[in-house]
Protein backbone atom coordinates (compact mmCIF):
# COMPACT_ATOMS: atom_id res chain seq x y z
CA UNK A 1 0.00 0.00 0.00
CA UNK A 2 0.84 3.47 -0.21
CA UNK A 3 2.65 5.34 2.05
CA UNK A 4 0.79 7.87 4.28
CA UNK A 5 1.35 10.93 1.77
CA UNK A 6 2.46 14.45 3.42
CA UNK A 7 0.07 17.64 3.21
CA UNK A 8 0.22 19.64 0.30
CA UNK A 9 3.03 21.80 -0.72
CA UNK A 10 1.10 25.05 -1.84
CA UNK A 11 -2.08 24.89 0.61
CA UNK A 12 -1.21 22.46 3.25
CA UNK A 13 -4.34 20.34 2.86
CA UNK A 14 -4.15 16.56 3.25
CA UNK A 15 -3.87 14.99 -0.02
CA UNK A 16 -5.97 11.50 -1.20
CA UNK A 17 -5.41 9.09 -3.89
CA UNK A 18 -7.01 10.00 -7.70
CA UNK A 19 -7.11 8.54 -11.13
CA UNK A 20 -5.98 11.64 -13.41
CA UNK A 21 -8.54 12.30 -16.30
CA UNK A 22 -6.20 11.17 -19.73
CA UNK A 23 -3.94 13.64 -20.28
CA UNK A 24 -1.75 14.36 -23.59
CA UNK A 25 1.56 15.66 -24.94
CA UNK A 26 3.05 16.15 -27.80
CA UNK A 27 6.37 17.10 -29.57
CA UNK A 28 6.93 16.86 -33.19
CA UNK A 29 5.68 13.85 -34.66
CA UNK A 30 4.98 11.84 -31.53
CA UNK A 31 2.28 12.85 -29.28
CA UNK A 32 1.42 10.59 -26.13
CA UNK A 33 -1.86 10.07 -24.15
CA UNK A 34 -1.74 9.00 -20.13
CA UNK A 35 -4.67 7.35 -19.57
CA UNK A 36 -6.07 7.14 -15.65
CA UNK A 37 -2.73 7.17 -14.02
CA UNK A 38 -2.60 7.31 -10.34
CA UNK A 39 -1.58 10.37 -8.26
CA UNK A 40 -2.72 12.48 -5.37
CA UNK A 41 -4.28 15.50 -5.11
CA UNK A 42 -5.55 18.04 -2.10
CA UNK A 43 -9.52 19.05 -2.07
CA UNK A 44 -8.21 22.56 -4.48
CA UNK A 45 -6.61 19.76 -7.00
CA UNK A 46 -3.12 20.23 -6.45
CA UNK A 47 -1.73 17.13 -8.43
CA UNK A 48 0.99 15.52 -6.99
CA UNK A 49 3.25 11.84 -8.70
CA UNK A 50 2.32 9.05 -5.81
CA UNK A 51 5.79 9.15 -5.04
CA UNK A 52 8.61 11.58 -6.87
CA UNK A 53 10.87 8.79 -8.39
CA UNK A 54 7.55 8.03 -10.14
CA UNK A 55 8.03 10.86 -12.89
CA UNK A 56 11.14 9.58 -13.95
CA UNK A 57 10.27 5.95 -14.20
CA UNK A 58 7.21 6.77 -16.66
CA UNK A 59 9.56 9.01 -18.80
CA UNK A 60 12.03 5.46 -18.67
CA UNK A 61 8.98 3.48 -20.09
CA UNK A 62 7.83 6.48 -22.79
CA UNK A 63 11.44 6.66 -23.90
CA UNK A 64 11.88 3.46 -25.03
CA UNK A 65 12.59 2.74 -28.71
CA UNK A 66 10.37 -0.98 -28.26
CA UNK A 67 7.09 1.75 -28.01
CA UNK A 68 7.67 3.05 -31.20
CA UNK A 69 7.38 -0.47 -32.99
CA UNK A 70 4.65 0.39 -34.99
CA UNK A 71 5.55 -0.09 -39.02
CA UNK A 72 8.94 -0.39 -40.12
CA UNK A 73 11.23 2.16 -39.78
CA UNK A 74 12.14 4.92 -42.83
CA UNK A 75 16.04 4.98 -43.42
CA UNK A 76 17.54 8.36 -43.17
CA UNK A 77 20.21 9.96 -45.04
CA UNK A 78 22.09 12.97 -45.33
CA UNK A 79 23.94 15.48 -42.85
CA UNK A 80 22.45 19.72 -43.63
CA UNK A 81 18.95 18.54 -44.67
CA UNK A 82 17.50 15.23 -43.24
CA UNK A 83 15.81 13.02 -45.45
CA UNK A 84 13.72 9.53 -45.06
CA UNK A 85 13.52 6.78 -47.60
CA UNK A 86 11.39 3.95 -48.09
CA UNK A 87 12.81 0.54 -46.30
CA UNK A 88 11.65 -1.50 -49.00
CA UNK A 89 12.88 -0.24 -52.34
CA UNK A 90 14.93 3.04 -51.13
CA UNK A 91 12.69 6.02 -52.56
CA UNK A 92 12.85 9.20 -51.28
CA UNK A 93 9.45 9.69 -48.91
CA UNK A 94 7.41 12.19 -49.12
CA UNK A 95 6.52 15.06 -46.20
CA UNK A 96 3.39 14.40 -45.98
CA UNK A 97 2.02 11.51 -44.12
CA UNK A 98 -0.21 8.93 -44.46
CA UNK A 99 -2.14 8.75 -41.25
CA UNK A 100 -1.08 8.83 -37.38
CA UNK A 101 -0.83 4.93 -35.46
CA UNK A 102 -1.51 4.27 -32.52
CA UNK A 103 -0.41 2.04 -29.90
CA UNK A 104 -1.40 0.85 -26.64
CA UNK A 105 0.50 -0.21 -23.65
CA UNK A 106 -0.19 -1.17 -19.77
CA UNK A 107 2.15 0.20 -17.32
CA UNK A 108 2.88 -1.17 -13.92
CA UNK A 109 5.01 1.27 -12.29
CA UNK A 110 6.31 -0.51 -8.33
CA UNK A 111 3.71 0.28 -5.64
CA UNK A 112 1.45 1.93 -8.08
CA UNK A 113 -1.68 1.10 -9.69
CA UNK A 114 -1.35 -0.28 -13.36
CA UNK A 115 -2.72 2.51 -15.88
CA UNK A 116 -2.23 3.23 -19.64
CA UNK A 117 -0.21 4.73 -22.14
CA UNK A 118 -0.84 5.72 -25.95
CA UNK A 119 1.55 6.56 -28.15
CA UNK A 120 1.13 7.90 -31.77
CA UNK A 121 3.22 8.80 -34.48
CA UNK A 122 2.62 9.18 -38.39
CA UNK A 123 3.23 7.26 -40.49
CA UNK A 124 4.30 7.44 -44.29
CA UNK A 125 3.67 5.43 -47.81
CA UNK A 126 6.39 5.54 -50.16
CA UNK A 127 4.69 6.70 -53.82
CA UNK A 128 7.21 3.99 -55.48
CA UNK A 129 6.35 0.75 -53.77
CA UNK A 130 3.58 1.61 -51.71
CA UNK A 131 5.39 0.22 -48.74
CA UNK A 132 4.42 1.94 -45.17
CA UNK A 133 6.65 2.98 -42.95
CA UNK A 134 7.24 5.82 -39.97
CA UNK A 135 10.68 7.58 -39.06
CA UNK A 136 13.22 6.07 -37.28
CA UNK A 137 12.75 4.45 -33.44
CA UNK A 138 15.14 6.25 -31.35
CA UNK A 139 14.27 10.02 -33.07
CA UNK A 140 10.79 9.44 -32.03
CA UNK A 141 11.89 8.29 -28.41
CA UNK A 142 13.99 11.10 -28.63
CA UNK A 143 11.21 13.78 -29.18
CA UNK A 144 8.99 11.67 -26.94
CA UNK A 145 11.47 12.70 -23.94
CA UNK A 146 10.04 16.42 -24.64
CA UNK A 147 6.14 14.64 -24.79
CA UNK A 148 6.07 13.53 -21.18
CA UNK A 149 7.21 17.01 -20.19
CA UNK A 150 5.12 19.01 -21.88
CA UNK A 151 2.16 16.28 -20.74
CA UNK A 152 3.10 16.89 -16.69
CA UNK A 153 2.69 20.04 -17.40
CA UNK A 154 -0.71 20.16 -19.11
CA UNK A 155 -1.99 18.47 -16.56
CA UNK A 156 -0.05 20.60 -13.65
CA UNK A 157 1.49 17.92 -12.01
CA UNK A 158 4.79 17.77 -9.58
CA UNK A 159 7.15 15.69 -7.58
CA UNK A 160 6.84 17.68 -4.70
ZN1 LIG B 1 -3.27 21.99 -2.36
ZN1 LIG C 1 9.22 2.05 -51.53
Amino acid sequence: MTKPQKPCSKCKGDMKPVRLPPFQGAEGEVKLTVIGMPAVACAQDHKRFVYPEFAALLMDFTVDADRYDLAEPAVKRGLLRKHYHCPACGEELSSAPLAARRGEFDVNLHDAEPFKLAVEVPVYKCASCGAECEHPREELAKLAFKAVAHAYRAIDIHPE
